[in-house]
């Protein structure tokens, strides 16, 4: 095992944490025996980490590597995931377009079920090993930006598909562009998914009930009150039956609102960003403000996409 001294406010994807000690796991006995009593991050794209958490660790370079036979690729957890885009491109594979655009290690895409708009990454595996046991992606109950993945991921199994799409891997490309280029974890909140379908102005949704398949719980009913300063059909859901969590934080007032270097930003609501010198704290007092005015103003439950840890272990 190595330990090395690792500065998460240069090293998280969204420049947030202190110097903290983070051991490397260099085989599977000492990620097991690590695991019992520390927290498995991966590349920090996706994690908010307090200056005090302690027993943190990470899989080392045995677990990058990328074997590739006949009819499947085996992906070590630690590979970046625009290796394995690359890989892709270079041999002509086709359905990993979307990993060109999204950082972070194979283990935790899969973890986290990451994707962009309807190309996740569940649909490309064949299986997952866990704790050293391997088991069919068809067996696992993927849903929305979560795997259900109790467990160290060392390794995935990827389905070989010919044909690279040129134009998916700019398609992805371009929806980056339009995104913010600050500091961040991507989308801070999950879309709330609902029973609603089609195109529905915002204003239409107060009032109603939301079964709510991310926590399965049905949300109460949402209060009929009008956005101030908004024309309602201005505001669409266009999604099938995901509710834009940006567009419920701009009905609250929160794109572009600040809490010290920390903010929603002006270009897409639901990143929450940092300005420079950005406190976990400011964030963690973003991220309460916005699900307490989200749920006031549309009875909606807002789940963090992102991970917060703020944990000791003594
Ligand atoms: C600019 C930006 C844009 C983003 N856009 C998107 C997007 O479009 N779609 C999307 O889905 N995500 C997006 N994200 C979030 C992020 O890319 C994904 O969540 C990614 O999967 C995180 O991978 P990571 O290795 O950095 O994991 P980390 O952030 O380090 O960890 C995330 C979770 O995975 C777990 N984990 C990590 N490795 C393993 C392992 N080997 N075994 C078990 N559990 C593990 C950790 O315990 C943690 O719970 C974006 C992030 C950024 C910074």
């Amino acid at each position: 095992m190595i330990i090395k001294k690792i500065d998460f406010s240069k090293y998280s994807s969204i420049k947030i944490g202190g110097t903290l000690e983070l051991k490397i796991a260099q085989n599977l006995d000492e990620a097991m025996n690590l695991a019992q009593n520390h927290y498995l991050i991966g590349k920090a794209n996706n994690i908010l980490i307090s200056e005090n958490v302690t027993r943190i660790f990470q899989l080392g370079s045995e677990f990058d590597y990328i074997n590739d036979s006949d009819d499947l690729l085996e992906i070590g957890a630690r590979t970046n995931g625009r290796k394995l885009f690359l890989h892709a491109k270079t041999h002509d594979l086709g359905g990993l377009e979307f990993l060109g655009a999204l950082p972070g290690s194979v283990g935790g895409i899969v973890k986290m079920n990451a994707g962009m708009k309807e190309y996740e990454i569940k649909n490309m595996l064949h299986s997952v090993c866990v704790n050293g046991v391997w088991h069919e992606a068809n067996a696992i109950d993927f849903k929305y930006r979560n795997s259900g993945i109790e467990g160290i991921i060392s390794a995935v199994k990827i389905k070989k598909i010919r044909g690279f799409s040129g134009i998916l891997e700019s398609a992805f490309k371009q929806m980056r562009l339009n995104q913010p280029k600050e500091p961040s974890c991507g989308s801070c909140f999950k879309n709330p998914c609902g029973i609603l379908e089609g195109e529905i102005p915002l204003s239409e949704i107060r009032g109603k009930s939301l079964a709510n398949e991310v926590s399965g719980e049905i949300l109460p009913e949402i209060p009929n009150a009008e956005i101030p300063g908004e024309s309602p059909d201005e505001i669409l859901l266009k999604s099938k039956s995901q509710i834009p969590a940006g567009k419920l934080l701009e009905n609250v007032g929160l794109r572009g609102f600040k809490i010290g270097n920390m903010g929603f930003s002006e270009k897409h609501a639901n990143f929450l960003i940092n300005y420079g010198g950005g406190k976990f704290e400011e964030a963690i007092e973003l991220i309460n403000l916005a699900k307490q005015r989200v749920f006031k103003e549309f009875g909606i439950k807002l789940e963090c996409e992102i991970i917060i840890l703020d944990f000791t272990y003594d």
